[in-house]
């Protein structure tokens, strides 16, 4: 086999509490419909033209040499009530490699069945694959901090579904790690402190050299944490399941499920269909992070020493995440209105505009696009913004002309479904290159027929 992946594997050398080791399902008739080169080349993956090492690598059929496959443990609050135990129930990390960006995970997701799978099957439909490609892969372009998307199979098997029998896929993911709040929970839960400490250590060696102990670990959480959620705020993106398992440790966005971009713009916009609370909707997500890092902090109290002493501690600590909020929100904010130097000051300014927009149902990607022209209505709040002096480059650099959008990415996976990918490459390079002007197919907000009100977590 020419393909050959340099995996330098970490994780596997930690306790085997962290993980269960298997190998993936196989599985019948694997096709490569999608494959990420340049991010291939960037972990130093070689043999690319070997298209079928990479289907049935890919697929989980073959183990390329060097990989140590294993299913991690981790715990979490989900829409905040707590599992003690989770896992990677249809995920297998298959190794780690080191590149000249850091450490990064290669992951397959849909492989098949763990301990860790409750009831699900272990598998994907081709749906939310396509999903997470798009959904990524885009948000990579867009600068946000995110996992990637190297590689998707169709498995030639189907997968069963409410609605019945659908094509099977496997995602292969990469991340900076799969270390996520609830990974910390877990053996919190349990009460080992060793295991704690072990990860506390691995954690921020791998992440956050600099920092130092739970308490500058829990800081460097903060601060990737209110930059990544103003990241998303900013774009008008709803990740739809911030649950404490879906929250990584890295500041890297994970686990696309019933995400979307909002296409009219109001605060309190949800998609998910079992988020019936609106739990995560558009607004509530700065205090959700917040809530999750207090999890997270709860978590650390074991290995902190006297317990009194430190719930007081972490209970202060956490107070710092809402400011750090706040001046990525106003960074990312002003920015996308020309100011690179917004102070409190600007936010009416801002909030302004944004009440408008929620007034008026105004498309949240394209309103901002259209700057320097202003939606009619805002004669005044135009005049405040000239006299600002707002600077149009960084306006153009910090308003994307297109977003993937719900209504589409359902158009994509309707083709894939009657196995035509021609409308997913078509829209991955649309979408991947998201300052530029793109056609009205993927600008233009929704017609009422094309509306995706609800989506679903899609496993
Ligand atoms: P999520 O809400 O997608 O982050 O998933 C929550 C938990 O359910 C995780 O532990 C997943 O691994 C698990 N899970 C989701 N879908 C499946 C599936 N089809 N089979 C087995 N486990 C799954
Ligand atoms: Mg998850």
């Amino acid at each position: 086999m020419d393909l050959q992946i340099p995996f330098d594997n970490s994780y596997a050398a930690l306790p085997d509490k962290f993980y269960t080791r298997l190998s993936a399902t196989p599985v019948g008739a694997p096709r490569l419909f999608a494959f990420n080169a340049p991010l291939a080349h960037e972990l130093g993956i070689s043999g690319l033209d070997d298209r079928t090492a990479l289907t049935q690598v890919f697929a989980g059929n073959v183990l390329p040499d060097g990989a140590a496959p294993l299913a991690q443990v981790y715990a979490g609050h989900q829409f905040g009530g707590f599992s003690p135990q989770l896992g990677d129930g249809r995920a297998l990390l298959l190794g780690e490699v080191e590149t000249g960006a850091g450490r990064f995970d290669i992951q397959l997701k849909g492989s098949g069945p763990t301990p860790y799978s409750r009831m699900g099957d272990g598998r994907a439909w081709v749906g939310p694959v396509i999903r997470e490609y798009l959904m990524s892969e885009a948000m990579a372009a867009l600068g946000v901090p995110t996992t990637r998307a190297l590689a998707a199979v169709t498995t030639g098997e189907p997968v069963l579904r409410e609605d019945g029998p659908l094509p099977g896929a496997i995602l292969t993911r990469v991340a900076a790690s799969h270390i996520r709040v609830g990974t910390f929970q877990v053996f919190a839960a349990r009460a080992d402190r060793d295991a704690l400490q072990r990860l506390t250590d691995y954690t921020i060696a791998r992440h956050f050299p600099d920092a130092h102990g739970p308490m500058g670990l829990l800081h460097k959480l903060m601060e990737v944490q209110a930059e990544l959620v103003a990241h998303w705020m900013s774009i008008g993106f709803i990740h739809g399941v911030m649950n404490t398992d879906n929250m990584a440790i890295s500041g890297e966005t994970i686990d696309y499920g019933p995400c979307a971009f909002m296409d009219a713009y109001h605060p309190n916009t949800v998609f998910s269909s079992i988020d019936r609370q609106g739990r995560y909707a558009y607004a509530n997500q700065p205090p959700i992070a917040h809530w999750n890092i207090a999890q997270f902090a709860s978590a650390l109290v074991p290995i902190m020493g006297d317990e009194d002493k430190a719930v007081a501690d972490l209970t202060e600590a956490i107070k710092a995440f809402p400011p750090l909020y706040e001046a990525a929100w106003l960074r990312r904010f002003g920015a996308k209105l020309g100011l690179a130097d917004a102070t409190p000051d600007d936010r009416p300014l801002i909030e302004d505009f944004l009440t408008h927009m929620a007034q008026e149902g105004l498309d949240f990607t394209n309103t901002f696009a259209a700057l320097p022209d202003v939606p009619a209505g805002l004669k005044d709040w135009a005049r405040r913004w000239q006299a600002r002096g707002p600077d149009m480059d960084l306006v153009a650099r910090s308003n994307p002309q297109v977003i993937p959008r719900l209504h589409r990415i359902e158009a994509v996976i309707q083709s894939a479904v009657t196995d035509d990918f021609a409308p997913f490459d078509e829209m991955l390079s649309v979408v991947t290159d998201p300052y530029s002007q793109a056609d009205p197919l993927y600008t233009a907000r929704p017609a009422p027929e094309e509306r995706v009100a609800r989506t679903f977590c899609g496993t």
